[in-house]
């Protein structure tokens, strides 16, 4: 199907010759000609990427009145960024259309400004949630005489919370007004919001639900939780080309990745919740212009982010839902182009990608993490490509024959092998020490190495813990991410886990006077089977779990939802409360979605004692790695 056959009138078909738009996407050959015709509600689900604000936005374009300065259309979408995007891109389709002003009404930007831009006339208004509201109570929009209201990524904007305010929004609507809606799920609020304000509304489903975008592959990694971020880093050096949006689960992770990668010389930067409005402008703005090539991403911060070309998402860790994992592999792949979504996982974490695979139906890749020779390999590649590639500049011919003075005894091999060298003995040097970092060849090296430090606890079982509610208790005591507490061994009296050795002065002092229910918790370094002996000796338990008051305030008991799943654990990452902070704690972790049916594994649910060698609990070291890079220096630090 053409173009020419959808309906569309010559203004909007000379927009699409302009844009370069070749054939309607599946949802456009569906949706346009059926909105054009018929004055229907419709429900339409899709992912983004899609095409689906064309789908939506050339019917609306083409029915609306022009020549009328009232608001006639809505479209409302969870984030600034969509909001922006949704408007530049109705901009560009109403190129040819005369008196067509399309006007964005966005939080954190001049509110009067905003109503003057509609005051001068806008037939279609695309809104926040948040400040559509806002701009309704002080009369600066007026809704009344709307014919279409559009809901774009429903299922996003109902999980931050926006049911209220959507529900306020079109209850300030005329009733026969049209109402077309866009999910990329249709989670049960969604069917509620269709049922409540739709009638009989066309069906258009584009792909499969829960399916991931076709040219998207998935690969992963199997590393121990410690090696998340050398992992990370060495998925980039071996993708010397990546642009890339980086996942993390919390916006104290996604900070910690973008400073660290930053300090690490790559070209990365953070966009979460907690930055300004202006600095999450100029990262989005570094990123488009490819200053930034990893974006370092929470999920809510990531919503609407339409940036073409991305290379890989990389889920530096998994989100609880399925959901937001098909949100996160979207973000590449896009417009006919292909993508990776790359995952990196621990052990525990696999059963995770058979769920994934088998609700996506789609296989997952086991990759190897590459070790220095494979990375050295592909950038010195990669560097000759770049010099082959690399288009002469004129003005360096004044400078040639000093250089050639310079380098008149060497031969072109020999300057090749000079050239190359200072590349490759970076690299070389960089990595000559570095260690396997998939999990399976750890192993026992792990163990013998220092950056781990084992405790025990004097409470267990009988204290009415288990290894999931131990672990959330000492992630909350502690302030350590999901990742900061590992190897938690939950016996009957007294339990075991571990912490990096470099929070260990901390995790003492935390345990040094704490009382739990009126009794002391005391918490030790191990020391091997005699260390063991003695501790056990002391341990006189009651029930009950009450006073937690070291712990900083607040119930620190979060009862782990009764999800056996141990990933939604509360988390502590951020602070400050209000909305912003509600929407990341959301951040794909919402209630009553799909998320992965979780059991513990076998190997965390024995009840075998340790042995010593599992005490000692020790990881290889990885520090070679953490603070140089053999990019220091050589990538520009932006942001
Ligand atoms: P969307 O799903 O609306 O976010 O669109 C994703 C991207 O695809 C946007 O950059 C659009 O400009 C582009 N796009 C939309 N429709 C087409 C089409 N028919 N052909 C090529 N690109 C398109």
């Amino acid at each position: 199907m053409t173009f020419d056959e959808l309906g569309l009138d010559t203004p909007l078909l000379q927009a699409i010759a302009d844009l370069g738009f070749e054939k309607p996407s599946k949802i456009q050959e569906e949706a346009i000609p059926q909105l054009i015709a018929e004055d229907r509600d419709m429900v339409a689900l899709a992912q983004t990427g899609t095409g689906k604000t064309a789908a939506f936005g050339f019917p609306l374009l083409q029915n609306i009145d022009a020549n009328s300065k009232t608001t006639q259309g809505l479209i409302i979408a969870p984030t600034r960024e969509l909001c922006l995007q949704i408007t530049n891109e109705m901009k560009l389709y109403a190129k040819h259309m005369k008196g067509v002003r399309v006007v964005a009404v966005y939080g954190g930007a001049n509110i009067q400004e905003q109503a003057r831009e509609i005051s001068r006339g806008a037939q279609i208004v695309v809104a926040t949630p948040g400040r559509m509201q806002d701009m309704m109570r002080r009369r600066m929009v007026d809704i009344t005489k709307l014919s279409y209201c559009v809901l774009d990524e429903a299922d996003e904007m109902l999980n931050m919370g926006f049911y209220e305010d959507i529900t306020n929004i079109l209850a300030d609507t005329p009733e026969d007004k049209l109402t077309w809606l866009f999910s990329a799920t249709m989670p049960r609020e969604v069917s509620r919001i269709a049922k409540e304000f739709m009638v009989n509304p066309l069906e258009i489903t584009v792909g499969h639900k829960n399916e991931g975008a076709k040219n998207v592959s998935h690969e992963y990694f199997v590393v121990h939780t410690r090696d998340r971020y050398q992992a990370l880093k060495r998925l980039s050096d071996a993708n010397p080309a990546i642009f890339s949006v980086i996942f993390c689960r919390t916006k104290r992770d996604t900070q910690k990745v973008a400073e660290q990668l930053i300090e690490d010389g790559y070209s990365a930067g953070a966009l979460h919740g907690d930055l300004s409005q202006n600095q999450r402008d100029l990262v989005m703005k570094s990123f488009r212009n490819r200053q930034i090539q990893m974006l370092v991403a929470t999920d809510v911060a990531a919503r609407g982010i339409d940036v073409d070309d991305i290379t890989h998402v990389v889920n530096y860790q998994l989100p609880d839902e399925i959901e937001t994992y098909t949100h996160r592999s979207g973000r590449t792949g896009r417009a006919g182009k292909t993508g990776i979504s790359l995952v990196i996982v621990t052990k525990s974490e696999m059963r995770k990608i058979k769920q994934l695979e088998k609700i996506l139906g789609k296989k997952f890749e086991q990759k190897q993490i590459p070790d220095g020779k494979e990375i050295t390999q592909v950038q010195l590649f990669h560097l000759a490509n770049k010099i082959n590639n690399t288009e002469i500049n004129d003005e360096i011919e004044t400078y040639i024959p000093e250089i050639e003075e310079v380098l008149k005894d060497i031969t072109k091999e020999e300057l090749i092998k000079k050239v190359f060298s200072v590349e490759f003995t970076r690299f070389f040097n960089y990595y000559k020490k570095s260690k396997d970092l998939n999990q399976n060849a750890v192993g026992a090296a792990r163990e013998e190495s220092g950056d781990s430090t084992r405790y025990f606890i004097n409470v267990g079982r009988k204290d009415d813990f288990d290894w999931m509610k131990l672990k959330d208790f000492l992630k909350e005591m502690t302030g350590l991410g999901q990742d900061g507490i590992y190897r938690v061994d939950c016996k009957d009296a007294f339990s075991f886990f571990n912490t990096d050795t470099q929070h260990k002065e901390k995790v003492l002092a935390l345990f040094e006077d704490y009382q739990l229910d009126g009794r002391r918790v005391s918490v030790e370094e191990t020391q091997g089977g005699g260390g063991r002996d003695r501790k056990r000796s002391g341990d006189r338990r009651r029930s009950g779990r009450g006073d937690r008051s070291r712990s900083g305030g607040g119930d620190r008991r979060r009862s782990s939802g009764g999800s056996k799943d141990g990933f939604r654990g509360s988390r502590s990452g951020g602070s400050g409360g209000g909305r912003d902070r509600k929407r990341e704690d959301r951040d794909g972790r919402s209630k009553g979605r799909a998320n992965y049916n979780d059991q513990e594994s076998s190997n965390r649910r024995s009840d075998r004692k340790p042995t010593r060698e599992e005490q000692r609990g020790r990881t290889p070291d990885s520090s070679s790695e953490i603070n140089k890079s053999p990019f220091s220096g050589k990538r520009r630090r932006r942001n």
